[in-house]
């Protein structure tokens, strides 16, 4: 930890601080005086948060001073910024919600579309704080498998926010931590395990399908829920692929705002093709700030998001328990890749469509060493059942006996392993 005098930073009204934080450092962030916020979460004034791997905007609308302390790798402050129409897609979006509570109708149903590193996630953020500083109870889903803003990568999920998003955690706070250790927040998961809705679209569009059922079903039952709305974040697929997909969404979750960020065409294309089934399309402006993250950023932001899914972090640690289990009481299974005949080897008129959603049994190894496996809420094996099962958490393999056949699994939970059905997708992580 560092010892040097923190930097101070003044910032006139309007304005943020741009900062970003390598994973090995760790850096504090204090709001000496005055207002200010990250990603639409106020800060408190006097309270030091931490960071550390985080690339982050603190915004001010009427001013403020801040304390840095530690190194940061950039950090600027920008006068120039778009929260001025991101506030003011707010305020229609709250429109609609008061109609909705007066009416007893749905709050907005909101999708947000854009290319990679557009700050669709930040944006979704934002609009969820905002929409929870005015008290309503919004549900967060989100489509991006590839990053996994509330659980693991290569999910699918449903998140009813009823708390601010922590600062320093963002939606981890209440929902990366083991849905049985007594998390408020408790999101909806379901298992796809690759990193792009292309690897495999079939099982993709079966899983979005199948969470949108889920999730009208809790705005059915759930006013607070239902007059506040949904906010949809999505990956950055923009092609052919990408727009069956935008459509899909459209259509299973009733979206009736789309937002596309920072690109024109996606903005012209959305309009044409959706505009007339009364969805109404807004362009936003990509923040300056924007980061675009490479490879090995991103791999490194999973492996921290693996990290504190079993210890934690900082501000709430984690112990996670080591469990031995014999081969034979539990059953991994993977879904299509790996198990797909070659296209001449299938049989006349099925396609290889088919076996995109077959799930495969796969005998437990070596192979297994430090893979992180979703653990399936399901009872039983029923092909058509089991990939439409949601999550009851995950398990890491860290250590793999053959001989004895046995496997050591490091979870969240206490005891026994509960369930018996375990996905394996293409996660790894190594325990540093
Ligand atoms: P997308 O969801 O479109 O891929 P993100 O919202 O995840 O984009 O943003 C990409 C990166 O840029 C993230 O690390 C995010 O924290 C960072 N970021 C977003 N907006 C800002 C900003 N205004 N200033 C600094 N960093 C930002």
């Amino acid at each position: 930890m560092t010892t040097t005098e923190p930097k101070e930073w003044i910032l006139d009204e309007e304005n943020e601080l741009r900062i970003e934080i390598d994973f090995e450092v760790k850096v504090k962030l204090r709001l000496v005086t005055g207002t200010a916020e990250v990603f639409g979460t106020e800060l408190g004034q006097n309270v030091d948060y931490e960071f550390s791997g985080r690339k982050i905007a603190v915004f001010t609308w009427h001013g403020c001073k801040l304390q840095v302390q530690g190194t940061c790798s950039v950090e600027y402050i920008a006068n120039e910024t778009p929260m001025i129409s991101y506030l003011n897609t707010h305020l229609a979006l709250e429109q609609r919600r008061v109609l909705a509570t007066q009416s007893n109708g749905k709050g907005p149903r909101v999708l947000i579309v854009g290319p990679n590193d557009v700050g669709k996630t930040s944006l979704s953020k934002m609009l969820l704080s905002y929409a929870l500083r005015q008290s309503r109870q919004p549900i967060y889903v989100d489509l991006d498998c590839s990053e996994g803003s509330i659980t693991m990568p290569g999910c699918l999920t449903a998140t009813p926010l009823t708390e601010m998003i922590d600062v320093e955690e963002g939606f981890g706070s209440s929902a990366t931590s083991a849905p049985t250790a007594g998390s408020a927040v408790m999101p909806l998961a379901y298992y796809y395990g690759f990193p792009s809705p292309k690897d495999n679209s079939k099982l993709y569009n079966l899983l979005l399908a199948r969470l949108a059922q889920s999730v009208n079903r809790r705005l059915e039952e759930d006013e607070a829920a239902r007059t506040s709305g949904i906010v949809i974040d999505t990956n950055g697929l923009i092609d052919a692929t990408g727009y069956e997909l935008i459509a899909n969404c459209i259509q299973a979750f009733s979206v009736d705002v789309i937002i596309v960020l920072g690109h024109e065409r996606l903005y012209s294309d959305m309009t044409r093709l959706h505009q007339k089934s009364g969805v109404s399309v807004i362009k936003l402006a990509k923040s300056g700030g924007v980061v675009e993250r490479d490879s090995a950023f991103r791999r490194q932001t999973q492996k921290q998001k693996i990290r504190e899914y079993f210890y934690g972090t900082s501000k709430s640690e984690l112990a996670p328990y080591s469990t031995m289990v014999n081969y034979h009481d539990v059953e991994v299974l993977r879904v299509g890749e790996g198990s797909l005949a070659p296209s001449s080897a299938l049989p006349i008129g099925e396609d290889r469509k088919v076996s995109e959603t077959h799930v495969v049994k796969v005998e437990p190894g070596e192979h297994l060493l430090h893979s992180v496996l979703a653990v399936s809420n399901a009872d039983k094996l029923v092909e058509s059942e089991i990939l439409e099962t949601n999550l009851a958490g995950f398990v890491y393999i860290s250590e793999v006996h053959d001989i004895r056949k046995k496997i050591t699994v490091l979870s969240p939970c206490p005891g026994r392993i509960p369930k018996k059905f375990w996905w394996l997708g293409s996660l790894k992580w190594a325990e540093d």
